[in-house]
Order: C-alpha cells, then sequence, then structure tokens
C-alpha cells in the first residue's frame, strides 16, 4: 500500500510505504477524461483481471510510438467530475480501477482515488513517472520513456516496472533502473506492438537469461478489446 499525501491518512489505517507532499497542484474535482470503460487489464502484472479503466486526457511526454496520441492534448476531452466517473465504475462488479494516460500525474489525482477507495476500489497507476506522485496507491506500474526521465521518486515507490521495448539496446536502459527500485518490484519487459514480430523471440531468449524478468505482452490487442 502506498499513501501519498494530501492529505496523510492515518499510519496504522493506510501502512504507508511513503508520504510526498505536493503544493504545487491545486485538487480539483473534475479531470479531463478521454475515455473510462469496463474490460480487462490487457498488460504488465495484473494482465487478465477485469479493472475499471479511467484514461486521463493530457501527456507532454512525446513518445513517437504512441499508441494514445489522441490523449495528448487535454483540451481535447470533456472535464468530467470525480463523482460521475466513479459512480460510473461502481456500476460494474470489479473493484480494481486503473487510472492511466496520457500522463495521469499532471495532476492532483488525490481527489480521484480517494473517492475510488471510499467506493471500495483497488487503486492501480499506470505512469511514465516524468511527475511526482500524487494520491492513494495499491498499485503503480512505471513504465520509464526516454522522452522525459523518470523521477526517481517515483521509481522507488514502484511495484512494477514494465519498459517498452522497441530496439534491442533497450535492454541496458531498462537494467539502468533497478537500482532505483525496490528488490521486490516486478520487472517486466513489454515488446513495443509495432516491433513484436522481431522483438518478442529476443525478449524469450532474454528472460531465459535473466529470469528475474519476466514478459508482458498486451494481450488485449491480440483479444481484441479495449
Ligand atoms: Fe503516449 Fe504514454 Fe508516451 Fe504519453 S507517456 S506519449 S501517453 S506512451
Amino acid at each position: 500500500m502506498i499513501i501519498l499525501s494530501p492529505p496523510t491518512p492515518p499510519a496504522a489505517a493506510q501502512q504507508p510505504v511513503a508520504v510526498v507532499k505536493l503544493p504545487r497542484r491545486a485538487a480539483t474535482d473534475t479531470l479531463p477524461v478521454m475515455e473510462h470503460f469496463y474490460t480487462l487489464q490487457g498488460e504488465g502484472f495484473h494482465q487478465g483481471k477485469a479493472a475499471y479503466f479511467i484514461r486521463l486526457g493530457g501527456c507532454d511526454v512525446g513518445c513517437v510510438w504512441c499508441d494514445v496520441k489522441a490523449s495528448w492534448n487535454a483540451a481535447d476531452h470533456p472535464r468530467l467530475s470525480v463523482e460521475d466517473v466513479v459512480a460510473a465504475a461502481a456500476q460494474q462488479p470489479a473493484r480494481i480501477a486503473v487510472v492511466t494516460g496520457g500522463e495521469p500525474l499532471m495532476y492532483d489525482l488525490a481527489p480521484l482515488t480517494t473517492a475510488l477507495r471510499q467506493a471500495g476500489f483497488k487503486t492501480h497507476l499506470e505512469t511514465s513517472a516524468a511527475y511526482p506522485v500524487s494520491g492513494t496507491w495499491d498499485w503503480i506500474c512505471v513504465s520509464p520513456k526516454k522522452f522525459k526521465a523518470p523521477l526517481l521518486e517515483v521509481l522507488a515507490l514502484a511495484q512494477e516496472l514494465k519498459v517498452v521495448v522497441y530496439h534491442e539496446s533497450d535492454w541496458k536502459w531498462a537494467q539502468s533502473f533497478v537500482p532505483a527500485l525496490n528488490t521486490s518490484t516486478a520487472l517486466l519487459l513489454q515488446p513495443e506492438w509495432s516491433r513484436r514480430e522481431r522483438i518478442t523471440p529476443f525478449l524469450v531468449d532474454l528472460v531465459k537469461q535473466h529470469p528475474q524478468w519476466r514478459i508482458s505482452l498486451q494481450t488485449h490487442k491480440y483479444l481484441d478489446i479495449p
């Protein structure tokens, strides 16, 4: 469990791992939401689990191979109230909420995670770690990008490191993050989708030689689900 302020909850209730103060971002009860929908988590450590996805608009990381470029401009997406989004999520039976983007940490996510947790959700974050963490998280997946370096303070909070591999040389780059992680952080390598036929066999051999890593496949794309 990772608790980040504001506000800081009682330690005994939440067993916080870390607290990060974020005075520069005002709390907001509305967020630019590109889409929110119920599906299965397609990739990463929790692949295959039913989850409610909340994809926020806005990202300035600029990955050339980004598969959600429509998310980049926050102004293209309506500002929805946290209350309405959480109410929609609560109509589904699963109690995992995945907050993704875009780059969700461009916003103060404390109001959203507070509302999700009050509705009984486990809160999962997908981030490039380009911005400090806000909100209260049960799971933080950091997927670092070369186009904007991840913050060490966010890497230190990650339960999951998921590195998208576009070129074989990305393996050394992936390894460079390990010293900043906890020893318990799950290490995943994911072939970039457009390069999967070339990269996947490379990753298979790599994981056989370095079994502390594992492969993450984008199963939602194979299953043709959102
Ligand atoms: Fe796209 Fe994510 Fe990179 Fe932003 S961080 S450009 S949303 S892949």
